[in-house]
């Protein structure tokens, strides 16, 4: 009798063991729920949550959150997260009154508004305080992983030091992908650092990586339609400056920066458009553009290339991540 009782009471004392263990707590809680507006916020909450956490992007690839307008599943699903995070700064116009309500009786994080203000660009635009577009930066965007730490955190404390190891080792990579775009971007001759594209987002790329400027055919928000005098004054910097290329943005509406390319040849000066650029949404999920690191490197080289400079070697600390995707 005690010979075939033994193993049973074994098994029953290591699970006793095993549950009260930190990995075997964390393993018997469900993962949490969290619901993202945009898929770069969705990236950044899967990097940083790992396995503790279960999230879901409400905005896929192509899809702009300045005009994006929340489904009745969408706002179902809002209702039942345990944690909704998403950008800030006005950047989900549209849904920005919907997320201000969600969060005065749901935990809500705006990740981009964890962020010291006087690092922020103000702008004077209808609705905006800073210019919402911080992951253009990398070593901006990686700010916003300490308060989304806290805040995952509050809710699983079990996790914190899967957190906590998640986000070193993000923030990390953030700033080796950084250095990596400041030697392949410093190498495009200085007169041609100036960005045309879609619509105004890339300031914080513009300030952070020695770009002279950055001019877009549209707005902060792709809300307010270009007007044809914007168009000329575009086309008139493009031709005065040679600029070599411009650039359309995936989710954005190609015709303004094709509507500049025919302003300058009309004034003898022909601007090829370069690769489209992501910037409110990343790409494909099944594609390394389908990542936060991927699109900024996709960017980057787009702009390079079109620009005449020459990339930088890969980082080692991104290796692994591009093993991964056979790059
Ligand atoms: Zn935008």
């Amino acid at each position: 009798m005690t010979i075939t009782l033994y193993p049973y009471l074994l098994l029953a004392l290591l699970s006793v063991l095993f549950a009260l263990s930190p990995v075997g707590l964390a393993s018997h809680q469900s993962p949490l729920n969290v619901v993202a507006t945009t898929s770069i916020v969705a990236d950044l909450v899967r990097e940083v949550g790992g396995d503790c956490v279960s999230v879901t992007a409400l905005m896929g690839p192509g899809v702009d959150p300045h005009l994006y307008r929340a489904s009745a599943g969408d706002v179902q699903r809002l209702n039942e997260a345990e944690l909704i995070v998403y950008n800030g700064w006005f950047l989900e116009g549209a849904m920005d009154s919907l997320l201000k309500r969600l969060a005065e009786r749901r935990p809500t994080l705006a990740v981009a508004e964890t962020v010291a203000p006087e690092l922020l660009l103000p702008v004077g635009e209808e609705g905006f305080q800073y210019d919402p577009h911080l992951w253009l930066d990398p070593s901006l965007w990686q700010q916003t992983i300490p308060g989304l730490v806290k805040a995952l955190t509050e809710l699983r404390p079990i996790c914190a030091p899967e957190f906590d190891a998640n986000a070193a080792r993000h923030q990390a990579e953030l700033l080796a992908l950084h250095g990596w775009a400041q030697a392949t971007l410093a190498s495009i001759p200085p007169e041609r650092r100036i960005l045309v594209t879609a619509h105004d987002a890339y300031n914080y790329f513009a300030a952070a990586f020695g770009f002279e400027a950055s001019e877009a055919a549209q707005g902060i928000s792709t809300e307010a339609e270009a007007g044809i005098a914007d168009i000329r004054a575009i086309a008139e910097l493009v031709v005065s400056h040679q600029i070599p290329a411009i650039f359309v943005e995936t989710a954005v509406n190609p015709r303004n920066i094709e509507a500049v390319q025919a302003a300058a040849r009309d004034r003898g000066w022909e601007v090829t458009i370069g690769a489209p650029l992501f910037a409110d949404a990343m790409g494909d999920p099944d594609t390394a553009e389908g990542s936060y690191l991927g699109m900024i490197r996709h960017n980057v080289l787009a702009i390079t290339a079109a620009l005449g400079g020459t990339p930088a070697p890969w980082p080692a600390a991104l290796d692994a991540w591009a093993e991964r995707w056979g790059l």
